[in-house]
């Protein structure tokens, strides 16, 4: 049964900022988002990881499309995988939460995987609808439930969690808010992985290309330094940092030939070659 309270405040969107992001996720049929859901079932708004088979790219050109559509798809799925392999050892009968969940991939994923618990949660009121009559679909509404609420005020409780991730979704939030709350839902030992795109303190502040993707999403990227001080202020300490940003360059290569391409693929690029920006996952354990 869900162990769910109210959260503390009922207000989920408190801020205009929120209400934003909302609106945009709410307004959201993105065909690089839907068409590639649309392959499988699994519904991701995140990147790809892996290298693409450049067959995809020849003839015939009556398929060509699809094929990249569904070699785009698997690259994305690819990076959920590689998310759920960082969660440790999760049991039938554990807890686990999708913070920022969108349409719900990852949380299916993670409930095919490991036969677990799972809530997702997001301030997108159409996402929640699209989630869970995905999960009726599915047959596995008494298991995998999506919630409108905010991810920085979860509303559950305490402890609770065996393990919990952000999947792309920390740049809406101030990180030390959201890993307090991560910190206040996971047990003792319980584990949070966050894979994420960061900008890098080395090469200096928010290169240009940074700041375009910012603009295009409506968010706020933070750099990589502010994860680790954020995570060691709330009992969050790392186990394992992935530089995923070298196999993160061929899926954008390839989306910038796609039929869904939506014009931040430059950027990506950009901001990736110059090392200004990285594609990290980071998985730390509740002490
Ligand atoms: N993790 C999903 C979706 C990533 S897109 C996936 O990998 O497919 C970013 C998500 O973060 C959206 O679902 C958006 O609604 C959610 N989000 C942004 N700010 C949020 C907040 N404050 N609380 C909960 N969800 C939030």
């Amino acid at each position: 049964m869900t162990t769910t309270t109210m959260p503390s405040s009922e207000k989920v969107l408190r801020t205009a900022y929120q209400e934003s992001v909302a609106a945009y996720w709410n307004a959201e049929k993105d065909p690089v988002n839907i068409r590639l859901g649309e392959v499988d079932g699994f519904f991701h708004h995140h990147y790809g990881v892996g290298d693409y088979d450049p067959s995809v790219l020849e003839g015939p050109e009556e398929t060509r499309d699809q094929r990249i559509i569904e070699e785009m798809h698997r690259l994305e799925t690819a990076q959920a995988n590689l998310l759920l392999d960082h969660l440790g050892p999760v049991g039938p009968e554990d807890r686990v939460m999708d913070t920022g969940s969108g349409r719900g991939g990852t949380s299916f994923m993670a409930n095919q995987r490991f036969g677990c618990h799972v809530d997702g949660v997001t301030i997108s009121e159409q996402q929640v609808a699209f989630a869970n009559a995905q999960a009726g679909e599915r047959g596995v509404s008494d298991r995998v439930r999506f919630h409108f609420r905010n991810m920085l005020d979860t509303g559950f409780e305490t402890g609770s969690l065996r393990a919990s991730w952000n999947n792309e979704s920390t740049m809406y939030v101030d990180l030390y808010e959201l890993f307090r709350e991560h910190a206040r839902l996971l047990e003792h030992g319980g584990r949070y992985v966050t894979i994420t795109g960061c900008y890098n303190d080395v090469t200096g502040g928010r290169s240009k290309a940074v700041s375009r993707i910012d603009e295009h999403y409506t968010c706020n990227i933070h750099p990589r330094s502010a994860y680790f001080k954020a995570m060691a202020a709330n009992d969050l300490v790392p186990v394992a940092v992935v530089d995923l940003t070298e196999q993160t360059i061929p899926y954008w290569e390839l989306r910038a030939k796609s039929p869904v391409a939506t014009g931040i693929e430059e950027p990506f690029l950009t901001a990736y070659r110059e090392q200004s920006f990285h594609y990290l996952l980071i998985a730390a354990d509740r002490v």
